[in-house]
């Protein structure tokens, strides 16, 4: 995954610089390129080499290894900012709505976020805001059951907003710690979703006195510039607080996460390396620089999640139609049956 593109970014450093001479000034572009086609934004590709560039002349850098910790630094530094545990409410429930592209991973990272916050040892309580589609309701329902959580669910076709506010209701009621919101990601068209998204995070704020704490949008690591878009349209419309990146087993590429964070100055909270619901971690940017230039980062198992959890190894997925953003990274079998498949320990195959 993310290996890919460090591992290139490695080997074009010890192309360009052999410790013996000056560095070969064609470094930069090449440097620039490879990061480019792994999914860094233009923009952000350039500010990186051209202050590569600098240092190495300033601090007169000379072998690979001087000019890889140097980049690698910079990336961090580019990352870190903002990072790191959720924004606490200042009265519980704390909440934090879950938005973005259908097919991006919400679903699963609201029932990950639920798992997580139990591990440390919070009481947490669902909002299925997504109520577009029964199954929708009934995908999280799911996993609330399987994380051992209560989730607050209206009919299909319900107002988004009234279940947020319920949740949030509720969640005062039974002095939950967090709410953690659900929600559609695919309407009939684009600006109804936004609008829905902005009714729902203003009756959200009304229910709790306050601003909702996190408003966490997931983007796919693997659908590239396409997550920049996605990143621009929801901040246009939501407070976004905070990211979270999906699907990072599934790419040699993310590069796109230093865009989203360069250009927007959206932090990265957490990451998802696959299906189950402790593939999931915060996201640790010092570390991330450092596996894009070595490691894969589900090969690091995450302190938060056991070591192993047999119920929550399989994926709960029954989303009516294949996600659009992801095609190729469906199960086969799913996308046969018109998307409908039922998880192992329910009888699944
Ligand atoms: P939603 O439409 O945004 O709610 O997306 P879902 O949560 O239903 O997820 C869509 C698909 O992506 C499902 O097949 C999930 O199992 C899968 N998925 C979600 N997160 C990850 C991840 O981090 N890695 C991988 N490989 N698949 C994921
Ligand atoms: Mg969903």
């Amino acid at each position: 995954m993310i290996k890919g593109l460090f591992q290139r970014i490695n080997q074009t450093i010890s192309q360009f610089v052999t410790g013996r001479g000056p560095i070969d000034p064609a470094l930069y572009d090449e440097l620039e390129e490879t990061m480019i086609e792994s999914d860094v934004g233009v923009e952000t590709a350039t500010r990186l080499v051209d202050e590569l560039r600098q240092a190495v002349r300033k601090n007169r850098l000379s072998t690979a290894d001087e000019v890889a910790a140097h980049l690698k630094g910079e990336i961090g530094r580019v990352l870190r900012e903002g990072s790191g545990e959720i924004r606490w409410g200042a009265e519980a429930p704390t909440l934090v709505l879950v938005v973005g592209v259908n097919g991006t991973g919400k679903t699963t990272s609201t029932a990950k976020l639920a798992h997580y916050f139990r591990r440390q040892g919070r009481s947490v309580l669902l909002a299925a805001a997504d109520t577009f589609r029964a199954a929708a309701i009934d995908q999280l329902q799911l996993w609330a059951d399987r994380v051992g959580v209560d989730m607050v669910r209206h009919k299909e076709n319900a107002d988004p907003a009234a279940v947020v506010f319920d949740a949030v209701q509720a969640g005062k009621a039974r002095a939950v710690q967090v709410v953690v919101a659900d929600t559609a990601g695919r309407l009939h068209t684009k600006s109804n979703l936004m609008e829905e998204l902005k009714k729902l995070n203003r009756v959200a704020e009304r229910a709790l006195g306050r601003p909702a704490d996190e408003v966490l949008l997931v983007l796919d690591a693997t659908i590239g510039q396409n997550a920049v878009q996605q990143a621009k349209s929801f901040t246009e419309a939501l407070p976004v607080s905070g990211i979270i990146l999906t699907k990072l087993d599934g790419t040699a590429r993310g590069g796109v996460i230093l865009t989203v964070k360069d250009e927007l100055g959206i932090p990265i909270k957490f990451v998802g390396t696959g299906e189950k619901a402790t593939d999931f971690d915060i996201f640790r940017p010092d570390e991330f620089a450092a596996a894009l230039f070595g490691e894969t980062i589900n090969e690091r198992t995450s302190p938060v999640v056991p070591a192993s959890d047999p119920v929550l190894e399989e994926p709960v997925w029954f989303d009516e139609e294949p996600a659009a953003t992801d095609e190729a990274a469906e199960p086969e079998e799913a996308r046969r049956e018109g998307g409908f498949r039922l998880p192992k320990w329910l009888g699944g195959r």
